[in-house]
């Protein structure tokens, strides 16, 4: 057969193609934005040739620091298409951060939501290898700007070529992408990912049995473009042909609400904290969602009562499992036909699970002993391989920890079931190890989220003189006062050894999150860690 290679322009020019009329909606500072893929693919052409009369070349890292918007998916494909690198910079980090990342991938040009230029212009002067800025607003004109040299993307697109031919000769192992993961310790460290790797990652959400992408959906990405390409759903959402509603700056969950709602959104992504924020924002006004025919949920676990709490609702919840190591979708938990005559509880256990691989990976899961047996009890560590795992971390020595012998070992701890669904128990990092055992700390916050009157919990481990660590209890009520630590901690006794419950609960008006709305539990350590002293 062809050795054909598997490239992004093979995705671009097929929305172009078939699709010139389906709808993009793009939510910016001045309003709802609509456009075509017609008009989609022109401005794409337009964006690489700007860029290459900028001077970028096969290779070169172009960074964005962008909300999920019209030009931003613009940015996504004409980067790579024209065998540049898309660096999509996570723009919640650190001022030290953003600027080790750039440099560290040595960015040639930045593409810069105007929103956000206060932070660039902040840290422009650390960024060494950013020779140009090109600012994305709604105004005809540059705004304002401390950066230099600064250019309007809208003005070098209305002088660029809107028939820009893209190469027929890219390697599909080529850098299409990158993004940078937190580190524990330490700076983030980098990913790329091929244009192979996405265009099967992307083939991958089109299957009927992980997220089943099409021409007929409407996708509404919370999570972040600028965290794992929000994904890989924009790049999925062009192949298929699907209208795409994209959120723009800060979206509330009543934003959301009204995109879903007003746009008949069909697939929506993001972590638990976005869902949670919509169902409390759902239980104060009610909206016609029923055009959903899925929630997409990842990053963290999510808890059992957030999955039943939207099918309560008839909202299908999809949990999913990945990191940015794997571009990232690498388990989906959806039923297996045979399973769907069983109880509702039964059905719940296994949705809330973080699911079954999905085709084209390979996985272990590897304990003290070898592989785990599938009894839901033996925990090993989480190891994948497959084309859209990454092989390293960019120019990084820390890659010897996470690569070895072909695997990725992903760092979180899982049993497997005696169908093959992994449970995630933890990460390794987060597990509490108390008098020489494991404690989840997932279980412990699912179960106290499941309570009534919790909207928010996390659990982690402190350090304790006798045991080691012992777990604390992190809870934010939906209404303060509505119940007492002992009532919690009574709901945690019923369900788990009493080793295992936490020596106390701590009332918090928020829980601190991460640049992507995980739970920081990182910082609640350090701020706590004297707690049981
Ligand atoms: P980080 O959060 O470290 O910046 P990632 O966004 O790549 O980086 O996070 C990946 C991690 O998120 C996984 O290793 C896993 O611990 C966690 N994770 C992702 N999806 C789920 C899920 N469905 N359930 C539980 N944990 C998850």
């Amino acid at each position: 057969m062809m050795d054909f290679p598997l490239t992004l322009r093979t995705l671009f020019e097929r929305a172009e193609k078939f699709f010139p009329k389906k709808e993009i909606v793009s939510r910016t500072p001045s309003g709802l934005f609509r456009y075509t893929y017609a008009d989609y693919g022109k401005r794409t052409r337009q964006l690489s040739s700007a860029l290459e009369t900028l001077g970028i070349q096969r290779g070169d890292r172009v960074a964005t620091f962008a909300w999920n918007d019209h030009r931003h998916l613009e940015a996504y494909f004409a980067i790579p298409c024209m065998g540049a690198v898309l660096h999509t910079v996570n723009i919640r980090l650190s001022a030290e951060h953003i600027s080790y990342i750039v440099n560290h991938a040595q960015d040639r040009v930045m593409i810069v939501d105007e929103t956000l230029l206060p932070i660039i212009e902040k840290v422009a002067e650390q960024l060494t290898s950013v020779e140009a800025y090109i600012i994305m607003t709604d105004k005809p004109e540059l705004p304002p700007t401390t950066l230099h040299l600064a250019y309007s993307y809208e003005a070098l697109l209305q002088a660029a070529d809107a028939t820009y031919a893209y190469p027929q000769d890219l390697d599909e192992n080529a850098v299409a992408g990158m993004c940078y993961t937190s580190a524990t310790t330490g700076n983030p460290k980098g990913v790329t990912y091929s244009h192979r790797g996405i265009f099967l990652h992307s083939m991958n959400l089109g299957l009927a049995d992980t997220t089943g992408v099409s021409e007929s959906d409407v996708l509404l990405p919370v999570v972040p473009m600028f965290h794992v390409n929000a994904w890989g759903m924009p790049f999925a959402g062009v192949w298929f042909g699907s209208k795409q509603v994209l959120p723009g700056p800060a979206p509330t969950p009543q934003i959301l609400l009204q995109l879903m709602e007003e746009e008949k959104v069909s697939l929506a992504a993001g972590v638990p904290t976005v869902w949670l924020g919509v169902l409390k924002a759902l239980e104060e006004k009610t909206y016609d969602l029923s055009s959903l025919r899925a929630v997409l949920c990842g990053g963290s676990a999510a808890p059992r009562g957030l999955i039943a709490a939207y099918e309560s609702k008839g909202i299908p919840f999809l949990h999913a499992y990945g990191m940015t190591e794997t571009a990232p979708i690498a388990l989906v938990s959806r039923l297996k036909s045979h399973q769907t005559s069983l109880s509702e509880e039964e059905r719940l256990d296994i949705r809330s699970k973080q699911g079954l691989l999905v085709p084209g990976l390979e996985m272990r899961v590897v304990g003290e002993n070898g592989d785990v047996a599938w009894n839901s009890e033996d925990m090993g560590e989480i190891r994948l391989r497959g084309p859209w795992i990454a092989s390293e971390y960019y120019q990084d020595d820390r890659t010897a920890d996470s690569f070895v012998d072909g695997w990725l070992h992903t760092g979180d701890v899982a049993v497997v079931d005696e169908e093959g669904v992994v449970k995630l128990v933890d990460r390794t990092k987060d597990l509490v190890k108390s008098g020489g055992e494991w404690i989840s700390s997932v279980d412990l916050e699912n179960a106290l989220m499941a309570h009534p009157a919790v909207f928010e919990a996390c659990v982690t481990g402190i350090p304790h003189e006798k045991w080691d660590e012992r777990p604390l209890a992190f809870v934010v009520l939906k209404q303060a006062n509505s119940v007492e630590k002992n009532d919690l901690l009574d709901h945690l006794r019923s369900q788990f050894a009493k080793w295992w419950v936490p020596d106390d609960v701590v009332f918090l008006e928020e829980i601190p999150k991460t640049s992507v709305g995980k739970f920081l539990k990182r910082a609640l350590r350090e701020e706590y860690r004297e707690y049981y002293r």
